[in-house]
């Protein structure tokens, strides 16, 4: 037994089974999330690319996502996101089927500059995580994916899960603020590429607050690439 295996001892991030970090049942429960989908219309599109006509003013210029976000990926992503074990996220992570991150080839071929921006937490969110999830996936991405990682969003405002609000007028209240760039970085951020990485979409209004807040402080596209989506 390793020293790790002492204090993390390997557990089923899905299910809870010992001995394993993803067990072969909870495996074959992955759904990868295959569909290339508009972000808007949610009609067929290469590469999720959001349609020209459906593309309006600092609006997302694409959304890829490699698994959905259904019960087993939800039991991971807490798990990972909650215990400070990125041995385990890391674990995880290399269960996934490389064909999949090859359907990503888009964002390999992006040119000009182009930079992964992991959404931003707040100071006190990072305090309690100790890392923050996003920025973890960055990392992986940049395994197959070879772009420097930007810092040039910052979270201003604390919010609440969207989840816990059912309304989406107050959903949209909670996050508006959320985010502002960085001053000093807005010479770098014009004209730019920025691939926005999250853990996860749902209703999506962190990444459409972000990716507006890129785009009215001079970013020329805003991608989004997450690890699951609902
Ligand atoms: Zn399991
Ligand atoms: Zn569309």
């Amino acid at each position: 037994m390793s020293f790790v295996d002492l204090f993390f001892p390997k557990f089923c991030l899905g299910c809870g089974l010992l001995g394993t970090y993803i067990c072969p049942h909870c495996q074959k429960d992955l759904r990868y999330y295959e569909k290339s989908l508009c972000f808007y219309c949610k009609r067929a599109s290469l590469y999720g690319l959001t349609h020209p006509n459906c593309l309006k003013k600092f609006n997302i210029d694409g959304v890829s996502s490699i698994f959905y976000y259904d019960n087993v990926l939800k039991k991971i992503i807490k798990n990972v996101k909650y215990r400070l074990a990125t041995e385990v996220g890391r674990e995880f992570l290399k269960t996934i089927k490389p064909e999949t991150i090859r359907e990503l080839s888009f964002y390999k071929r992006l040119s000009g500059r182009v930079y992964f921006q992991p959404v931003p937490l707040s100071a006190k969110k990072i305090r309690e995580r100790g890392f923050n999830q996003a920025l973890f996936l960055v990392k992986f991405f940049q395994r197959f994916i070879k772009f420097p990682v930007a810092d040039f969003l910052i979270r201003v405002k604390e919010t609440k899960p969207q989840a816990e609000i059912k309304n989406k007028k107050d959903r949209y209240q909670n996050l508006r603020g959320a985010f502002k760039v960085d001053p000093e970085n807005h010479s770098a951020l014009a004209g730019s590429k920025i691939i926005l990485v999250d853990d996860v979409i749902t209703s999506g209004s962190t990444i459409r607050e972000a990716a507006k807040v890129l785009k009215k402080s001079g970013a020329g596209k805003v991608y989004v690439l997450t690890l699951a989506r609902g």
